[in-house]
């Protein structure tokens, strides 16, 4: 077969090898199927998960939605409409407003009137019990808000249920916990907020990107226009239906929806005072440049390369469960994704089989379904990089795996994928690719570890699994990157700081620095 066969979408029920010299299934390593289960002695016994799909019924939507300024959902100025779509089927979910410059300025007004005349002059104890009050709301409204998060992303609702939507509540219940005690949390200064915020956040964690900016910036005083990516505006316009529901202050919180350039309308408004940003490094520099020479502070969190490194005396069980949870959670989506992964010479055969036993039990399929894995790509672009760059890294002379594992007819889905043998300068070593696409590399000393790892233009996230402490202390302090998880990966708490180096952006968000970002002298 020619290598040219697109990657993962046409693969068949049975496991994939492809490399430049060309693609056939995998029929010679036994590995299991995940519709038969082996019962040692050569015998398969077939075995299918029901499904188990989350009802949809959970959530009720309207045809349309319009934008949310001062309190109220208000239609767009220029009469126009867009559509967001159900990555998973391609059918549409509802029509979003398309903001235009006009209703940037309006909402930013109101979020400044809003500013002078209730939310800074609020005492921190006010102001907590609204924050309070949200993170109660979304706990009570968790299950609607996974499913929405699941429909309008595409990610399995056991992630949305058990990860996005638990997280966001805990960011506004951290952060109600600060409001009050400002003074206390950033002693040699005179805690006092920025303003007004203007934040842009990304489609892969939709909810929880909308908590780690909002909840801060509420805490710390600010009021706040954000706006949502396109192809994911519904958690944050349900949202506002629960500002609404705790009677948050109109104005306090702002979300339009629209396309890249109303975000940079909003970062360039001249009556801004701080700019949070999440999304890909390209946007981030043209923000950073947008920004330069005015008085906005401004944080930046962009893309990432993680290396995930694996020495040869790694809990090896624990080390697999977290190379799947670093590289598959969330379709790979996800700027800390462990994408690199460095195994130690002396394991790499044997760990590299387990991989491939591992990934070959992972189900793709309806984000909906509560034993969905791995769920649909976010949008038909990201879908076609993903494409592109797995043909460029077989291309490269890299050897690329897929499981077996049948992907739904419709929707933009894509095979969970390992590359072997790539060269450091391959673009799927160097480029995030973001998506389901593991790039295996290996290395002999600590040293050469540490060399390979930092060999990156980015610098957001590493892991280490090793049994010894004296090691990961080590590797900690000579790692350029902001967070490094020790034998584990991809776990996140709202007192934890998060943020890069170099291209993967600056500034923290989380944590005290995450609320510092938000007030005067803190940046
Ligand atoms: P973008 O950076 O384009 O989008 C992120 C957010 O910025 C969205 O709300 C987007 O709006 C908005 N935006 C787009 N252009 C501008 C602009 N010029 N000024 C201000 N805001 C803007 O990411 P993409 O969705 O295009 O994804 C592209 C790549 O970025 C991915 O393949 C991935 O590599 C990376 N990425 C990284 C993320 C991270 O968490 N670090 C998150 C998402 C993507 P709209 O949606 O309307 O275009």
């Amino acid at each position: 077969m020619s290598p040219k066969a697109p990657a993962g979408k046409s693969a068949g029920p049975r496991a994939i090898v492809a490399s430049k010299r060309g693609r056939s299934p995998d029929v010679g390593r036994g590995t299991p199927s995940p519709s038969s289960w082996s019962l040692g002695d050569g015998q398969q016994i077939p075995w299918e998960y029901a499904p188990a799909p989350e009802s949809r019924e959970i959530v009720q939507l309207k045809s349309r939605y319009g934008l949310f300024i001062g309190g109220k959902e208000v239609a767009p100025r220029g009469g126009q409409w867009f559509t967001t779509v159900d990555p998973a089927t391609e059918e549409p979910i509802a029509e979003i407003a398309r903001a235009t410059v006009k209703d940037v300025d309006q909402a930013v007004s109101v979020a400044r009137k809003a500013f002078r005349r209730d939310w800074s002059t609020l005492p921190g104890s006010e102001r907590a019990k609204y924050l309070f009050r949200i993170a109660r709301i979304l706990q009570e409204r968790s299950r609607e808000f996974a499913v929405l998060e699941s429909l309008d992303g595409g990610k399995p609702i056991k992630e949305s249920r058990d990860v996005d939507v638990p997280l966001a509540a805990a960011h506004f219940w951290y952060y109600a916990g600060w409001a009050d005690k400002l003074e206390y949390a950033f002693p040699n200064l005179d805690p006092r907020p920025l303003g007004v915020a203007a934040q842009v956040i990304p489609w892969n964690f939709p909810l929880l990107m909308l908590a780690w900016k909002i909840a801060p910036a509420l805490a710390a005083g600010n009021t706040v226009v954000l706006k949502p990516a396109s192809s994911t505006p519904m958690s944050a316009l349900f949202f506002a239906d629960v500002c609404r529901q705790a009677d948050l202050p109109s104005g306090v919180v702002n979300i339009i929806t629209g396309p890249g350039e109303i975000g940079l309308a909003l970062v360039k408004h001249p009556d801004v005072d701080k700019v949070a940003f999440t999304g890909s490094t390209m946007v981030g520099k043209e923000i950073g440049l947008a920004v330069a020479g005015t008085n906005k502070a401004l944080t930046l969190e962009l893309g990432g390369k993680a290396a995930n490194i694996i020495f040869d005396d790694a809990p090896i069980d624990q080390a697999i469960e977290g190379v799947i949870n670093g590289i598959y959670f969330n379709q790979g989506e996800v700027c800390c994704a462990g994408s690199r992964l460095f195994v130690q010479e002396s394991i790499v055969g044997p760990f590299i089989e387990r991989l491939k036993d591992r990934l070959s039990t992972l189900r793709v399929g309806d984000p909906l379904d509560k034993n969905t894995d791995v769920g649909a790509i976010n949008n038909a672009a990201q879908l076609a990089k993903i494409e592109e760059l797995v043909e460029a890294g077989i291309a490269e002379g890299a050897e690329m795996y897929q499981p077996a594992c049948e992907l739904p007819a419709r929707g933009w889905f894509f095979r969970p994928t390992l590359f072997t043998h790539v060269a450091q300068s391959s673009r799927i070593a160097q480029e995030e690719i973001f998506g389901p696409v593991l790039s295996v590399l290996t290395f002999r000393t600590p040293a050469e570890a540490v060399e390979k790892a930092n060999n990156t233009a980015y610098g957001l996230s590493a892991g280490v699994w090793t049994e010894k402490g004296s090691r990961i202390l080590s590797m900690v302090s000579k790692l350029r990157a902001g967070v490094v998880w020790a034998n584990t990966f991809n776990r996140f708490d709202p007192t934890s700081p998060f943020g890069g180096y170099k291209e993967s952006g600056y500034g923290r968000e989380g944590g005290l620095p995450g609320l510092l970002a938000y007030m005067e002298g803190g940046h």
